[in-house]
C-alpha cells in the first residue's frame, strides 16, 4: 500500500481490496485522520467525527473530495 499525500481534485481510482487486518486503533483514529480504512466501523457514522468535515470544507480546508477520502478512510 502506498502511502503518498493524494492531490486535491486528483481522484485516485482505487478498488476497495484492503483484506488485511491493520491494527487500526493503533495506527488510525487520529486527530488528523479521526476515520480508518475499515469498513464497518462505528467512526463513519460517529456524528462527533462527521460534524466537522462539512465545516471544514466551509472554511476551505478540504475539498469535497477530500472530505469523502477522509470520511471513508482513503486520506492514506
Ligand atoms: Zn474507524
Amino acid at each position: 500500500m502506498q502511502k503518498q499525500h493524494a492531490t486535491p481534485g486528483m481522484g485516485l481510482p482505487q478498488e476497495p481490496t484492503l483484506s488485511i487486518i491493520i491494527p487500526v486503533d493503533i495506527l488510525l483514529h487520529t486527530s488528523d485522520t479521526p476515520f480508518c480504512p475499515v469498513d464497518p466501523c462505528d467512526c463513519h457514522e460517529d456524528p462527533e467525527l462527521l460534524t466537522p468535515v462539512p465545516q471544514a470544507m466551509y472554511d476551505g480546508l478540504l475539498t469535497p473530495g477530500e472530505a469523502t477520502r477522509l470520511v471513508t478512510g482513503r486520506m492514506l
